[in-house]
């Protein structure tokens, strides 16, 4: 990627309006409710930028550090790439924010091994209205996503949970079969259980990867997944 005269002026701006909103924010920082603020670094797929942008962003007073841009998220081989330069560069008692991240289970693996603690991701729940629902390595016919489409014909019958392993309301309540009916038929319930299921299942895949954590097993946990 050719390092442009406005890919740079685009970084100065980031920096410069970074130095605003910290000085603004202490001005308006009241004690009855803390406002967290967070630094985002910037730089596109260069390493020089991106490098500059993660010095010059930690060394402000931020309470968090993001780590933005387009590929972020949409491009995991060029987000660990990125993660790879910035990260050690990126004080470590503050919270590590990848924004983008949390499309497949597995590229939450791939962050949280850069040490990144905060993800935000629109796609679980837009492919849960698409009826992609995500399940555990021991589903094994799901794809390399970790999804499973439950419009197939093959859940036409099929009574099991979407993931047995599950303990979200939907899983405890309802079958394929009837989610499959549900999307097939187009009513509106079948896009509320599919995306209670995708929230519910990150949210534990995310305990389960604090936990292993905890005990040393993250390697462990991520070798069951990828
Ligand atoms: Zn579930």
């Amino acid at each position: 990627m050719m390092l442009t005269k406005s890919t740079r002026e685009a970084l100065d701006r980031t920096h410069a309006w970074a130095k605003r909103s910290v000085k603004q924010h202490k001005k308006t920082e009241r004690n009855d409710y803390k406002q967290f603020l967070f630094g985002i670094v910037q730089g596109a797929q260069h390493k020089v930028l991106r490098e500059e942008s993660a010095r010059t962003i930690s060394a402000m007073d931020f309470d968090g550090i993001a780590i933005g841009g387009e590929s972020i998220g949409y491009n995991m081989e060029a987000t660990k790439e990125i993660l790879s330069w910035v990260m050690p560069l990126i004080p470590e008692d503050k919270p590590h924010y990848t924004m983008g991240v949390g499309y497949s289970p597995t590229d939450f693996f791939d962050v949280v091994e850069h040490g990144v603690d905060m993800f935000d991701c629109v796609a679980p729940t837009r492919i849960a209205r698409n009826g992609a629902l995500y399940v555990s390595p021991e589903v094994k016919e799901h794809d390399k996503k970790y999804t499973i489409t439950i419009t197939r014909a093959e859940y036409r019958e099929d009574k099991n949970p979407i993931d047995p392993s599950c303990t979200c309301h939907t899983c405890k309540n309802y079958s394929r079969a009837y989610i499959h009916h549900l999307f097939r038929a187009g009513e509106m319930l079948g896009y509320r259980l599919a995306t209670i299921h995708n929230v519910h299942f990150l949210l534990q895949l995310m305990r389960d990867m604090r936990n292993a954590i905890k005990e040393d097993k993250f390697l462990e946990m991520k070798k069951k997944w990828m």
